[in-house]
């Protein structure tokens, strides 16, 4: 029998965190073998199937991310930016693979990724579900296909708790929108709209984002001319299709160069 991939989870307290100890825990290939949360979290020294109200996993909860990776082969990452920034470091020395699904990354968390991707491999994206990176690559087509009498609207939904916006994932639709138009993305985004703002600047692309309840994660892409409307939608119901692409992208990883990718690699789309 093949050894499975063992996998440590930053986070582990968190929606996704839990998702994917959960996930994991079914899993025929992989194996949770660490779990790490902040020093002075209620979890740490607690088994993670216990914490969740399970049973025992074999795995204990610590604060030292460099113990949780020692003997990992990837580390998923759902934190948040200084987190995972510092967590990449760590996951480089352990050469174990980094799926990184932490979103609300400035430029500079972004580079600072880029020496520990000299020396492993890190997957990173805004949304691992296969269906919304596929919403991605027909975003790309479309824009490319209209021109700037369609007006590129992304629209997103999410629970009240979410920290950052607009989403990861409204920043990869409008940035593939952008790419099919061929602008940059940083030129043409109008985002949070309050006030009198003046008429649309012909060629933006506009984002607004909803928070409310419960909501998983809702993205449209609106493309509106005069006359006629295109919206194209993805409605997550259940935060296991992010775990699941997670998953996927850290035994994709295992047998990769070191350097820095993303979902699309991973799904080969
Ligand atoms: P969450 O429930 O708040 O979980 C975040 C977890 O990270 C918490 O347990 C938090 O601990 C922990 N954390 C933060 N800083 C840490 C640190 N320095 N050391 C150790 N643990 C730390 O949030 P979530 O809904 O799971 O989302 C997490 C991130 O993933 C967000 O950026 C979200 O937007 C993103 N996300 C991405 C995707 C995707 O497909 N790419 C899908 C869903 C969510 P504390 O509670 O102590 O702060």
């Amino acid at each position: 029998m093949t050894q499975k991939v063992g996998i440590a989870i930053t986070g582990a307290s968190g929606r996704m965190g839990q998702m994917l100890i959960q996930t994991i825990a079914q899993s025929d290939v992989a194996q949770v073998v660490g779990a790490v949360e902040r020093e002075g979290h209620d979890w740490i020294g607690r088994d993670v199937g216990q914490a969740m109200g399970g049973a025992d996993l074999g795995v204990v909860t610590t604060s030292d991310p460099l113990e949780a990776f020692a003997n990992a082969q990837a580390v998923i990452d759902f934190t948040a930016p200084a987190a995972t920034v510092a967590f990449a470091g760590i996951a480089a020395q352990a050469r174990a693979v980094h799926v990184i699904g932490t979103t609300g990354m400035t430029d500079d968390d972004i580079a600072a990724l880029e020496p520990a991707s000299r020396h492993a491999v890190i997957v990173r994206a805004g949304n691992m579900s296969l269906g919304v990176n596929l919403l991605t690559q027909l975003t790309k087509k479309v824009a490319a296909a209209l021109d700037e009498d369609f007006d590129i609207e992304v629209i997103e939904a999410h629970h009240n708790q979410k920290v950052d916006a607009p989403s990861g994932t409204a920043l990869m639709l409008g940035q593939a929108a952008a790419d099919g138009r061929g602008v940059d993305l940083k030129t043409v985004s109008d985002s949070g709209r309050d006030g009198i703002t003046g008429a649309r600047k012909r060629g933006d692309i506009g984002f607004s984002a909803i928070r409310g309840g419960d909501i998983v994660g809702e993205h449209d892409v609106l493309f509106a001319a005069p006359g006629e409307r295109i919206i194209l939608r993805h409605m997550a119901t259940d935060r296991r299709i992010f775990a699941r692409g997670a998953i996927k992208a850290a035994l994709w990883g295992q047998d990769k160069a070191p350097g820095q990718y993303d979902m699309l690699d991973v799904l080969g789309i």
